[in-house]
């Protein structure tokens, strides 16, 4: 069998390992001629970093990002309103990682190259469209700048191609773009000394304002972490900004937005003023669809599933499509068949993570807190009740399979878990 893979993104590259490590031939097609670490923070939850353990990946991961250890929610002033552990100490068998989402890239790119060979890999070509017949797909791509089209041909095709994503379009013609939630995004990131012993993650805020910092590397220099800062804000903007991942904004938009947020144990304002290149992202997600697959195609991460950053879900998400899809391929004489099957199993999960996190997924209880104590609280108790808490969080967790049982329970997607534990 042999497998294309349209998008070197974190999805694309972790599924051709996937389907190497099941002895399926596959090629991956990237838009982008040169790939370069781009982007800033992205987390790995246990359930994403046990596959990547399997795929023997356990050590460049630990040198590259930095194992979470607990997740702490504050309300605007800084006033604690949950905390939890994370990872190993949560009774994962697998840490979380905070890491750079450029340099996980490039240590998946890198692995990708050595196990299916660089010419297996061809970037600077750009999906244009594709066609499938009763036993074949045909995929069409067009070369870096130049208009020459080159084809190829395989048995499936998979669209692991982002928010815009060219396989899902042709898919749903009428689709259109994605839906803008009326907030944005500013992101950054800065050598800066450790807060909270320099493994914790913190959100602090609510919906309509927060604030989301954690160390995701070493710094440069001895005893700085290099920190990734994200500033959600609600907007009046109407129209839906351009979306492009790596479009700068002058910083002090963001910090006239955030001035205040001088919390006790984190200054904001200096931590933004001191980055040197801040960038906007609108929040968008898409309407949750009723099928990811047609035939002998399919689609996988960000491509199935775009969703708000609420819970940093999309990376892990993405790497767990790519093992399920990897698993049924390998389980499964029918590809056709198999990629029904991975629909069947991801899509009502994926769908149901996607609307909740318009809602703040496990970041609910941010929002009881902001509204029932505006002018913050004596103690979180008299406010929101500890069971109030722990169900917002532990709902989530099921929804979106983190759950510790689930993630350290379920067989082996590919290989029976011989690799690397
Ligand atoms: C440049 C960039 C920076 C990002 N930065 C962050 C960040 O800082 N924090 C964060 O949480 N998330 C970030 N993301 C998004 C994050 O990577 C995804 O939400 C998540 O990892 C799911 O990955 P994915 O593989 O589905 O999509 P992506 O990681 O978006 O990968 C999709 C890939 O497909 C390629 N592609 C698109 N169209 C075509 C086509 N027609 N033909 C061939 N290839 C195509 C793209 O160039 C890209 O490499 C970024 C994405 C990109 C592309």
């Amino acid at each position: 069998m042999k497998v294309i893979v349209v998008g070197g993104g974190i999805g694309g590259l972790s599924l051709a390992l996937s389907l190497h490590q099941a002895g399926i031939t596959v090629r991956v097609y990237e838009t982008v001629w040169d790939l370069v670490p781009l982007g800033v923070g992205i987390n790995l939850h246990p359930t994403a970093v046990r596959e990547l353990t399997e795929l023997g990946l356990a050590d460049d991961l630990a040198r590259a990002g930095v194992a979470t250890q607990r997740l702490s929610y504050f309300n605007k002033f800084g006033q604690l309103i949950w905390s939890e552990p994370r990872g190993l100490g949560a009774g994962y068998n697998w840490p979380q990682y905070s890491i750079h989402r450029g340099q996980l890239q490039m240590l998946l790119l890198r692995r990708v190259r050595e196990r299916i060979g660089s010419h297996n890999v061809r970037s600077g070509s750009r999906l244009i469209s594709f066609a499938q017949s009763r036993d074949r797909v045909t995929a069409t791509f067009q070369g870096g700048g130049s208009a020459t089209l080159a084809t190829d041909e395989a048995d499936i095709l998979i669209g692991a191609d982002g928010i815009h994503s060219t396989v899902r379009r042709q898919l749903y013609r009428d689709e259109g773009e994605p839906r803008f939630a009326h907030q944005l995004l500013w992101r950054g990131a800065i050598d800066a000394e450790p807060f909270f012993g320099g493994a914790t993650m913190i959100i602090a805020g609510h919906f309509n304002q927060r604030i989301v910092v954690y160390p995701m590397a070493r710094g440069a220099k001895g005893g700085d972490l290099l920190t990734n800062w994200v500033c959600q804000m609600t907007v009046s903007d109407q129209a839906l900004p351009r979306e492009d991942w790596n479009r700068r904004v002058d910083k002090d938009r963001v910090l006239a937005a955030f001035e205040r947020w001088r919390l006790p144990w984190l200054d904001a304002p200096a931590l933004i003023r001191d980055t040197p290149d801040v960038y906007e992202f609108p929040v968008v997600d898409r309407e949750p669809v009723q099928a990811w697959s047609f035939g002998r195609v399919t689609l996988i991460g960000d491509a199935a599933h775009p969703m708000h950053p609420t819970g940093s879900q999309a990376g892990s998400q993405a790497i767990v499509d790519a093992r399920v899809l990897a698993a049924k391929l390998l389980a499964n004489a029918d590809p056709i068949e198999a990629l029904a099957l991975y629909d069947a199993e991801r899509r009502p999960a994926m769908n149901e993570v996607t609307l909740r996190n318009r809602r703040l997924g496990p970041e609910a209880a941010l929002q009881l807190a902001e509204e029932r104590a505006p002018g913050g609280f004596d103690r979180i108790e008299d406010v929101v009740s500890r069971q109030e808490l722990e169900a917002a969080v532990a709902s989530f967790s099921l929804a979106a399979h983190l759950d510790a049982a689930d993630v350290n329970g379920r067989p082996s997607f590919v290989n029976n878990g011989a690799v690397g534990r």
